[in-house]
């Protein structure tokens, strides 16, 4: 991190919001799996807008964590609301970093794609590429979210290990810079 962290009033919560772009929600599962700090967590921080309420509306929170690529035209939408709203953006996970699975399709090319899918593939039925006018256009090529937004903290892996998450939010609430350890920056 090269940033501020969340400076507040005491009593007074840390706004956060989440997404998942072109993920898998594998990283809001690990999110989810940091055990005892739940009860901490619900003391200090405010979950504001996300899949797990479903909330969609976004406005002024301190810490936006981003899971996934960016595939398509919606998800840069959501990406840029999520910076513009956020003061601090986490994004965690591969493909938010790097474009981890859904960046394979760079290998191969946009129409290639599209045309294995949907029209060349084994089992196939009703070979057509759909373009409904409400479908969110591909992008060329997968995009990791820093070649669109500045990101203020990463949280490699896939998915971050729990203990990650644990210190980022611990980090938060003590309003410090988190620390990440060797064993919560993984690669795998
Ligand atoms: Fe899923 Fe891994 Fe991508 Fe997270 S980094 S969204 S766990 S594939």
């Amino acid at each position: 991190g090269n940033c501020d962290v969340i400076q507040r009033e005491p009593g007074q919560k840390i706004r956060i919001a989440s997404c998942s772009l072109a993920g898998c929600f594998g990283c809001h599962m690990s999110m989810l799996d940091i055990d005892e700090l739940v009860v901490e967590v619900v003391h200090h921080l405010e979950y504001c807008r996300g899949p797990l309420n479903d909330v969609r509306e976004l406005r002024d929170v301190d810490v936006g964590v981003v899971e996934g690529a960016l595939c398509n035209e919606d998800n840069v939408k959501v990406l840029e609301q999520f910076r513009a709203n956020c003061d601090l953006l986490v994004a965690v996970g591969a493909c938010a970093i790097n474009g981890g699975l859904p960046a394979m399709r760079n290998h191969f090319g946009l129409t290639a794609c599209l045309k294995e899918a949907y029209l060349d593939a084994e089992g196939v039925v009703n070979p057509e590429i759909p373009r409904d006018a409400e479908l969110p256009r591909l992008l060329n090529r997968v995009r990791p979210i820093q070649e669109v937004v500045k990101v203020d903290y990463f949280l490699p892996g896939c998915p971050p290990p729990a203990a990650a998450f644990t210190e980022l939010f611990t980090a938060l609430i003590e309003g410090r810079e988190p620390a990440f350890d060797e064993d919560m920056v993984r690669f795998d």
